[in-house]
């Protein structure tokens, strides 16, 4: 391909601040490297990204930044993709009356999410004025550190509850300019390269130009996932990051307090036969020191025909939680089991199980019962997730019975089979 000296310069350029990124951000060097980014002669905007992974930026506005502010601009506008806000935005502000409050609460959420990663990850602005959440707790009245916590959703409720009726022609004063102004707020569809736009990186969109929408949710999971998982073997993992992986994959029951149940409950079976032994082999092996295993988890996630997208999104939240204290193996069932899954690290979870959750097919438990009883050590904890309405209860109810040297715990969306688990918990959605 004909470059132009000068375009040859700015990818250069590009490649090289690119590179420098890679070293010192690994969570958004990895999410950014997946944008195609294109610089622009002729754009109204400054800036316009698309949900496939396009950002397009005017390029005489490109030019007259920094170094320092032309990383912080694309890493911002890459991680507004990843992290979905278009589509989750658009569901934010329509049918709120006042538009223009609307449109300013979820910029300012937005960005604010975006800017507390990037600054985090030693990613600032030279130049540019942008909201962080110092500002948002600001607004609020609130500790900024509680404001981090908040999700952008929670953020854009507080904001526009207190603002709405707040009348002021471009939607407030709170100083919500970001590096590109109201960038997700307007969508970037109908912007298209051009001949004579200079790309500086082609980035992964000929496999997301295919997509559909649920396919695009779970590629970027998936992204920024991994990307938490590079950062965190490069030591670099942050608050913010740790943060915004947990906001993608939200469990309801806390999966802690209920794994430590398990060990515990399965301790007391241990120590008296530890206690027997040491007494037979007299006073030179002390008791109380026994190599614990730490169980193992089995999720036996039920993607029948009658879980909807919303369960099997929680499910997957589910294993999210459990992944993060054990090694967890999932296993996909309706009336037959599938492929096992082995899941090591909770960042797996995006990359291996999203894909299996697909739903079909009627309800049976048993198969998927019988072949964990087949797998599993004692002690180790079997999770079902179901909405309940299985086919077979009966036979699952004599199939549990059996399996009583593993703690099993019954998580339901809506009916409670009667059948003997440790423990059931039914979650709403
Ligand atoms: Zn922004």
């Amino acid at each position: 391909m004909y470059l132009k000296e000068e375009d040859r310069r700015l990818v250069k350029e590009w490649r090289n601040l690119a590179a420098a990124l890679a070293i010192k951000a690994p969570f958004t060097s990895s999410i950014l490297r997946k944008m195609k980014i294109v610089l622009k002669e002729n754009m109204d905007a400054s800036i316009s990204v698309t949900e496939k992974g396009e950002i397009y930026i005017n390029k005489q506005r490109w030019q007259k930044l920094s170094a320092k502010d032309k990383i912080f601009v694309a890493s911002h506008e890459a991680l507004h993709v990843a992290l979905r806000h278009l589509e989750r935005g658009k569901k934010l502000i329509e049918n709120k009356e006042n538009q223009s409050v609307a449109i300013w609460s979820l910029n300012m959420s937005a960005d604010s999410k975006v800017n507390d990663l990037l600054y985090e990850e030693g990613i600032k602005p030279e130049t540019i004025e942008v909201a962080t959440p110092k500002e948002v707790a600001k607004l609020l009245n609130k500790d900024v550190e509680k404001i981090k916590k908040w999700s952008m959703e929670k953020i854009f409720k507080e904001l526009y509850e207190k603002y709405k009726d707040f009348q002021g022609g471009d939607g407030g004063d709170g100083g919500g300019g970001s590096g590109g102004g109201s960038d997700i707020s307007q969508g970037g569809g109908d912007i298209q390269q051009e001949q004579g736009d200079t790309v500086l990186q082609e980035g992964d969109v000929q496999n997301t130009q295919k997509m559909t929408d649920e396919e695009l949710q779970q590629y970027w999971n998936e992204a920024v996932a991994s990307a938490a998982a590079s950062a965190k073997i490069a030591g670099k993992e942050t608050a913010a990051i740790k943060r915004c992986v947990e906001e993608l994959f939200k469990p309801k029951v806390r999966w802690q307090n209920e794994l430590r149940r398990a060990i515990i409950e399965g301790m007391g079976n241990r120590t008296k036969s530890t206690w027997y032994r040491v007494h037979r082999k007299g006073i030179d092996e002390l008791p109380g020191i026994q190599r614990l295993r730490t169980p193992d988890a089995w999720v036996l996630v039920d993607t029948s025909g009658s879980i909807d997208d919303q369960e099997l999104k929680q499910f997957l939240g589910e294993i999210y939680g459990v992944a993060k204290n054990c090694k967890v193996t999932v296993i996909p069932w309706d009336t037959q089991v599938y492929d096992e899954i082995t899941v090591r690290s909770p960042s797996q979870v995006a990359s291996k199980v999203s894909k299996y959750m697909k739903g079909g097919g009627g309800t049976e438990v048993t198969p998927a019962l019988q072949y964990v009883k087949k797998n599993a050590k004692k002690d180790d904890v079997i999770i079902i997730l179901t909405d309940g309405e299985w086919f077979d209860e009966m036979r699952a109810k004599i199939e549990l019975a059996r399996m009583r040297k593993f703690h099993r715990i019954l998580v339901t969306t809506h009916n409670v089979p009667d059948v003997p688990v440790d423990r059931v918990i039914k979650i709403s959605l």
